[in-house]
């Protein structure tokens, strides 16, 4: 049977889907580690996929997201011109952190699956509190990018899902993320 995705976010088409399926894969894989489901892609100006990470907070440090991982592999890995024209899919929003290498590192636009204004609706509603940073929006962040997001529908709910089992996996009410 074909399933169609519900009510997902009009803008993205059927390229970006394949490609938030592989962020959310590699954020699956996040999760299988004991880490926050993250994952994230960036695509060249063919659409290919030319460099993957996942959360790893875990097995390296606290600075470990992948969006910033993949700003470092981008500088050492890619001219100026081909990474102004790479574009970056993550399962969540960049944090601050990560909005700022993102556009430091000169990558072209970004594509999110959930904001993260959702994701602290998302911990709320799972009885943790928020992080230590404020979520500022990657809009207001960067500056000259294209950016879209969030994507509502069967993708979204995918990713919360891994958020809520990663949730009550490990970590109690009293705790932050
Ligand atoms: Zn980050």
């Amino acid at each position: 049977m074909i399933q169609k995705e519900k009510s997902l976010d009009s803008s993205f088409n059927s390229t970006d889907i394949k490609f938030f399926k592989v962020c959310l894969d590699l954020a699956k894989q996040a999760l299988d580690a004991g880490d926050q489901p993250f994952g994230s892609i960036l695509v060249n100006a063919n659409n290919e996929i030319i460099a993957k990470a996942r959360n790893r907070i875990n097995e390296k440090n606290a600075l470990s997201h992948p969006e910033i991982e993949l700003a470092k592999w981008a500088l050492e890995n890619l001219s100026v011109e081909e990474r102004q024209k790479s574009k970056m899919y993550t399962t969540g929003e960049h944090c601050p952190m990560c909005a700022g290498a993102h556009r430091w590192a000169e990558i072209g636009s970004l594509y999110y699956l959930s904001s993260g204004e959702q994701l602290g609706q998302w911990l709320e509603e799972f009885g943790v509190e928020d992080g230590p940073i404020n979520f500022i929006s990657t809009k207001e962040i960067i500056k000259n990018v294209e950016i879209k997001g969030p994507a509502n529908g069967e993708l979204s709910d995918k990713i919360k899902e891994m958020h809520r089992q990663f949730i009550v996996k490990h970590k109690t009410a009293s705790d932050h993320i």
